[in-house]
């Protein structure tokens, strides 16, 4: 912003919607710019911060949890405010930001999964992967859910690295997850569980799975648990074989080979991948999943150069009574906000807000992360998202009339607030959560023991006295 701006006289006020790791990195770069002074309000819906890092990261990666240090020093800086357990569309709404910032930056997200679209998809026993990994992460909208651990084969669909992260914590011995941050409710129904086997399908070829070269050799590292995989199934066809020079692919396909090589399954627990398959039903039996109806596929490539899978015509059935659905996840419409529901985000250019996809931009509104790009890449990929809406941000900055939202002044929110959510939290009420839950955690040689209530939150943060 140039010295000579009226703007100046003021910070640039932002609200920033949702504080996961793309909100986290945005706040980071807006007020680190030195072009601009940038004051940020963080909103969240939860109590707790963090988003995917706490309730997606899988309990058993707590090295990418590492990032949680730079979030602190963010919640940290004087020109930043966190106001958790506020939820936007109810509590505070499109129209009260637009009003009472300058500019709103969406970063929610992609808060559901996609669908398959088979017969029996919603029979019990079959669940998005995407509940799962919140459960075993203690999210407060999943810790009742009761998975059905009883039974001795389970079936993930999908080969990204979530399916990786899940059919891992099928497997994982529970006195190795019991060190870690894993929600305790699910802890001890995987010292319950019955699963034996856990079959992991790709619709397409091992050359086209997306997991990454360190979560597929972890499976082989895991104690009582043989990995399988039918050296045929490793075969490529012509078209795959090229997609072998890619880094990931090759070396990929490499440790698929060295499982497939592996001597016959001995260990108490198995992964078996299948690839080429998808399912086209779900079979029921006493009301829930008792089997996977599989159609065998070839690649075809489109027009678009993309090679699909399509079905042969082949079919086998597959006895499962768990499966999980791990075929990605979908960003969700925020209320009174535009949404691209072909693509599941905000349309956007280069984080600008669109009144719709080939629209007009939404002044000083706009998108990062999950919901800007859609659900791809890891948590540092939000980083490069978040410069990009940043850069955005401070180039429309620069024009910014001076009537814009934030000349009401900072304490404006702080009214809403108080009247429609006066259990809002703020960065120190987190702290006190957070002493909370490592603390916990220390007697036990955990990271930390989650709370997964938001009454209990609330009560640590001190925000309720216990009745
Ligand atoms: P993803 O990487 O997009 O994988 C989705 C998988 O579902 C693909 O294998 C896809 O196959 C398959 N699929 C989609 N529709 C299907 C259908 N109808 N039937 C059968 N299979 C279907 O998504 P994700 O695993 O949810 O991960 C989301 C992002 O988070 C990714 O970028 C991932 O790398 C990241 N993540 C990273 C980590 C980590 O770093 N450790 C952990 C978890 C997640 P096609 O390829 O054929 O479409």
């Amino acid at each position: 912003m140039s010295d000579d701006s009226e703007t100046t006289a003021r910070p640039l006020r932002i609200a920033v919607v949702g504080a996961g790791p793309a909100g986290f990195f945005a706040t980071d770069a807006l007020v680190k710019d030195t072009s601009i002074e940038a004051s940020v309000d963080l909103f969240e819906r939860w109590p707790t911060p963090y988003g995917l890092v706490r309730e997606g990261v899988a309990p058993d990666h707590q090295s990418i949890k590492g990032v949680t240090r730079i979030f602190d020093r963010v919640l940290q800086h004087p020109r930043v405010r966190y106001f958790g357990n506020v939820c936007f569309g109810e509590d505070v709404t499109r129209q009260d930001l637009t009003e009472l910032y300058d500019q709103v930056l969406y970063a929610v997200g992609a808060q559901t999964d996609r669908r398959m679209g088979i017969p029996g998809e919603d029979l019990a026993g079959s669940w998005p992967a995407t509940e799962f990994v919140r459960w075993y992460n203690g999210q407060p909208e999943c810790a009742d859910l009761a998975f059905d651990l009883s039974v001795e084969r389970a079936v993930v669909v999908g080969n990204g690295n979530v399916a990786v992260d899940v059919a891992r914590i099928l497997l994982t011995d529970p006195d190795v997850l019991a060190l870690s941050d894993i929600a305790d409710h699910a802890l001890e129904a995987l010292r319950q569980s019955q699963v034996r086997e856990v079959v992991m399908l790709g619709r397409r070829g091992p050359a086209q799975a997306k997991f990454t070269n360190v979560e597929l050799k972890e499976f082989g590292t895991l104690d009582g648990v043989d990995v399988d995989v039918a050296p045929e199934e490793l075969e490529l066809d012509l078209d795959s074989a090229g997609a072998a020079g890619d880094r990931r692919v090759a070396r990929n396909l490499e440790i698929l080979r060295d499982y497939a090589a592996r001597e016959p399954a001995t260990a108490p627990r198995r992964l078996r991948f299948r690839f080429h398959v998808s399912p086209v039903e779900l079979l029921s039996a006493d009301d829930s999943v008792g089997a996977v109806r599989l159609e065998r596929n070839r690649l075809v490539r489109g027009s678009d150069g993309y090679l699909n899978a399509e079905g042969t015509g082949e079919y086998e059935t597959l006895e499962a009574g768990l499966v999980l659905r791990s075929v990605g996840y979908r960003g969700v419409a925020l209320p009174d906000v535009p949404f691209d529901d072909s693509r599941g985000v905000i349309p956007n250019r280069l984080g600008r807000l669109l009144t719709s996809p080939d629209g007009e931009q939404a002044p000083g509104e706009y998108a990062v992360g999950w919901i800007k790009r859609g659900p791809s890449g890891v948590i540092g990929t939000n980083k490069a998202c978040a410069v990009e809406t940043v850069a955005s941000m401070i180039e429309d900055a620069e024009q910014m009339p001076v009537e814009s939202g934030g000349a009401v002044g900072p304490d404006a929110i702080l009214a809403v607030l108080s009247e429609r959510c006066p259990d809002y939290v703020t960065a120190d009420d987190w702290r006190r959560l957070d002493e909370a839950e490592t603390e916990r955690g220390k007697s036990e040689g955990r990271p930390r023991v989650k709370v997964v209530r938001v009454d209990e939150m609330l009560n640590l943060m001190r925000k309720r006295v216990e009745g």
